[in-house]
């Protein structure tokens, strides 16, 4: 069967790696299957399609937006969306500037913490787009300034939820960001449900919040899961009638215990998302783009 990593970023949000170069090292690491999801954004699916056209894998154009439900950050994973449609790219846009404006306002709070350069310095590891800068480039700075000793540690100090460099953002509704992927003809996923501060109760009232607007599957198989937590999310899956993705959420060779086409295998029982572009038989479905 054909290996499908639907879960990566690029340079285009916090990733390490050129949306070419992330193709390349998919397709090296044996991906045949892969979706570009980065934060926001969809800006490095073009260059991406094409590097796999030149390698010979399949791309899915996607993205990974930010959305907030009860004051936490909830990420909806969009997978092939049509990333010309009008609407979709003008949602995009007001999200890319809440994201600028924040960057703004972290910086600030880092400021009175006599942390100062911040906005540069996190600028700069965006490539120089203030729409692109991540709570991640924050840390990377904070990290390079000897400020804290691990990215970790970055979040538990100052950028985490609550933290005092952690700025609350009206990010999209919930049910709006899976309106947004669909209107765009895209599945709206679930990302990484073990990974919020939620009790079990309240993740499977998460979930039947994304059931009802619209979202057709979540992750169930990411890298950083333990076995007992990927088992977990297969029976919320299969009970609230959700298919299922999975991906590594590779951010780049700087997060070396996370590897391109690497995790955990999908417990027997779910209904794989990407039957939409893999045949039964594992041939790449031509039908769909
Ligand atoms: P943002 O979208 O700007 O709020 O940044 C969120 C990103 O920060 C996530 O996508 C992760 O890549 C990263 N992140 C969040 N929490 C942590 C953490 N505890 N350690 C390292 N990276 C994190
Ligand atoms: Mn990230
Ligand atoms: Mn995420
Ligand atoms: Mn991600």
């Amino acid at each position: 069967m054909p290996l499908v990593d639907l879960h990566t970023h690029s340079t285009c949000s916090d990733g390490a790696l050129a949306p070419a170069q992330l193709v390349r090292q998919a397709a090296a690491a044996g991906v045949h299957v892969l979706a570009l999801t980065d934060h926001d954004t969809v800006d490095g699916v073009e260059e991406a399609q094409r590097e796999a056209d030149a390698v010979g894998i399949r791309l899915i154009p996607g993205l990974e937006l930010s959305t907030s439900w009860k004051g936490i950050s909830i990420h909806i994973v969009g997978l092939g969306v049509d990333v010309a449609h009008a609407g979709f790219v003008e949602g995009l846009a007001s999200q890319a500037s809440a994201r600028g404006q924040r960057a703004r306002q972290i910086a600030d709070r880092l400021e009175g913490l006599r942390l100062s350069g911040a906005y540069a310095g996190a600028l700069a590891l965006a490539g120089g787009d203030p729409d692109r800068i991540s709570r991640t480039h924050f840390a990377q700075w904070l990290l390079g300034n000897g400020r804290v000793s691990s990215m970790q540690g970055a979040f538990d100090k100052y950028l985490g939820n609550g933290k005092p460099a952690d700025v609350p953002m009206p990010w999209l509704a919930l049910p709006d960001a899976v309106a947004l992927i669909r209107s765009a003809g895209g599945t709206a996923v679930l990302a990484h449900p073990g990974r919020y501060p939620l009790t079990r109760t309240k993740l499977r009232t998460l979930i039947g919040l994304f059931t009802e607007a619209g979202g057709e599957a979540m992750e169930v198989a990411t890298a950083t899961e333990k076995p007992d937590m990927v088992r977990y999310l297969a029976q919320l899956a299969v009970q609230g009638g959700l298919e299922a993705s999975q991906g590594s959420d590779f951010h780049g060779p700087h997060m070396p215990w996370i590897h391109l086409g690497r995790f955990p295998a999908l417990p027997a029982g779910c209904q794989p998302v990407w039957r939409r572009w893999v045949g039964e038989e594992g041939q790449l479905s031509l039908l769909e783009s």
